[in-house]
């Protein structure tokens, strides 16, 4: 499924952000943790639209999941983590730079460091 512009163009590779990339990636992106310390962010890249999984690892320990897990301890003030992300797709973008992927579009997403 290549996103394509409204006119049936397919969207050329370009680097670029944008205040609501980040704010659609928040809202439209779900959140797997597959291990304790490490997630897996799904959801559509806020530029082209492709599916995306990324995996973060995260720095903050997660409350309230059962856990046996008695060795860590706790952390100072824990802080929400700011995670770059960038769009990794395997669409067809013309202009795409050899050995690249996504279309270019970046962003960055808060991890909350207590579970909401
Ligand atoms: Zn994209
Ligand atoms: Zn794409």
């Amino acid at each position: 499924m290549a996103a394509s512009t409204p006119t049936g163009e397919p969207l050329p590779y370009l680097e670029i952000t944008d205040e609501d990339y980040g704010r659609r990636a928040a809202s439209e992106f779900t959140v797997d943790e597959v291990r304790s310390d490490t997630l897996i962010l799904r959801g559509p890249c806020p530029r082209c639209r492709a599916s995306l999984e990324i995996p973060v690892v995260t720095t903050i320990v997660h409350r309230g999941f059962f856990g046996r897990r008695l060795r860590r301890v706790e952390p100072p003030q824990p802080a929400d983590q700011v995670e770059p992300m960038m769009c990794m797709c395997e669409d067809d973008h013309p202009n795409r730079p050899d050995r690249r992927y996504g279309c270019g579009a970046y962003w960055t997403v808060i991890i909350p460091a207590r579970p909401s």
